[in-house]
């Protein structure tokens, strides 16, 4: 997205990709779908933009979710609209975004350089010169003049699809300040993790965080379980504190509400009402009963690690337990399986209204690589294009108004 505003405010644009095709990444976002945007307005998505919004707010104003999707469908990418505002293909094909953009960049004259990989930055008598390796077709590596360089290598998520955080080496060597980076939108680990719990999905369930006893985040919605733990929605929603949390050497814990749609006395109610049904009394609750009971109030497959978490659970106490599943988190999944990485190039040394570094006016930065990162919902992308577009447009005007300035 900065390679194509660059190009159409009319610079000469070279773009250096380490893989062999743009978009690995993008390839696998969504589940293999792309949720390209949210469809939110500014006041709604804001809050799901972390560690502070305000940042983002003139790259949001200047190329919005309205203005992405006016362009994809422009050069050809037809959208839906999801559950969420969440913004898919029409194809449900997350390989069309990246092809579509691919191709409307190299449309624009935009040189794609593959399997170049930069290995570092640095400043030149009015430019900045990069560092190139290049393994096609003879493994070499080159130098190349730019009179502006947009760092927009991604952070350190999932590295196998190219973002193996280079892009924080190059903006420290221009003493750039690196805020803390941690794997965030990633499974949580409770204590003693049941594996027969993996594999179960939950709807219409809350989660809630608590941080040293004290809640602090609650969530409604849909929650996975899976060989890392915790996830899904919910579980990627809280992830970003509790991560930072554990990293603080803090109690971390969750409560599940299995029943968030009905208070105490009216889940109560409700397990009179499946007793009376079932010729039980709360006093009187076999074993026999006491599942039957649990089918008509969970998945099947939970109630053997419910019943294996409540050794002790009886007719007087199942409301209260089906409310309040409580679990220690002793862990988290790392950058290998985190969704984005939180942390980054400080915001404090960007210029927001242009994306360029503070420390060096032909310096600027895009994407995940700042320390900003959203929730799921098809934020983050659109994190990476306002920025990009952003960062292309300023780094294309200031180079045109430097030449401009010089003497012929
Ligand atoms: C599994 C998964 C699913 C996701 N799903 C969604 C989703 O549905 N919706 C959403 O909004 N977000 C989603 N995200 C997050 C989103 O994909 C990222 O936040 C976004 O791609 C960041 O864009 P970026 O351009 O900053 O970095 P990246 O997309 O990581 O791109 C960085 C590029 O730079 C290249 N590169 C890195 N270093 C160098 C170097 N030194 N030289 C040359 N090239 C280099 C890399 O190869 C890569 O192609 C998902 C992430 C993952 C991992």
């Amino acid at each position: 997205m900065a390679a194509i505003h660059a190009a159409q405010a009319g610079v000469r644009v070279a773009l250096f990709e380490k893989n062999s095709f743009c978009g690995k990444k993008i390839n696998i976002t969504g589940k293999g779908r792309c949720n390209i945007t949210n469809t939110r307005p500014w006041t709604e998505f804001a809050p799901h933009v972390h560690p502070v919004s305000a940042f983002l707010r003139s790259a949001f104003y200047h190329f919005s979710n309205e203005a992405l999707l006016e362009m994809l469908h422009r050069i050809g990418l037809e959208t839906v609209v999801e559950r969420g505002e969440r913004v898919y293909p029409r194809s449900m094909q997350a390989r069309d975004v990246s092809k579509a953009l691919t191709a409307h960049a190299l449309a624009l004259g935009v040189e794609i350089l593959y399997d170049c990989e930069v290995l570092r930055v640095e400043p030149a008598p009015d430019a900045l010169c990069c560092t190139l390796a290049l393994s096609q077709p003879l493994l070499r590596t080159e130098t190349v003049r730019a009179e502006a360089v947009i760092v927009a290598t991604g952070g350190l998520s999932y590295p196998s699809t190219g973002s193996t955080g280079r892009g924080y080496e190059i903006a420290r060597d221009f003493g750039h300040s690196i805020v803390e980076t941690f794997p965030s939108l990633t499974a949580l680990m409770p204590e003693h993790y049941d594996r027969d719990l993996i594999g179960i999905e939950l709807k219409n369930v809350a989660l809630q965080l608590f941080i040293d006893r004290d809640p602090v985040q609650l969530e409604e919605g849909e929650m996975a379980f899976t060989d890392g733990g915790i996830e899904g929605a919910l579980g990627f929603r809280i992830s970003r504190k509790a991560v930072a949390a554990l990293r603080r050497k803090q109690r971390v814990e969750v409560v599940l509400d299995l029943k968030p749609g009905l208070s105490m006395p009216q889940l109560e109610a409700r397990l009179d009402r499946e007793l009376a049904a079932l010729h039980a009394t709360r006093e009187e609750l076999g074993a026999t009963k006491l599942k039957a009971l649990l089918q008509t109030l969970m998945p099947g497959r939970l109630i053997a690690p419910f019943l294996h978490a409540n050794p002790d659970l009886n007719g007087r106490n199942l409301a209260r337990r089906l409310k309040e599943w409580r679990w220690r988190i002793v862990g988290h999944t790392g950058y290998e399986r985190a969704v984005v990485t939180a942390g980054g190039v400080s915001q404090k040394e960007l210029i927001a209204k242009a994306m360029r570094s503070r420390l060096n006016d032909r310096l600027y930065f895009a994407g995940e690589v700042i320390d900003l990162d959203g929730d799921t919902g098809g934020y983050n992308l659109q994190i990476a294009f306002s920025t990009g577009a952003l960062a292309g447009a300023s780094a294309a005007q200031q180079i045109l108004k430097q030449r401009a300035g010089k003497p012929a």
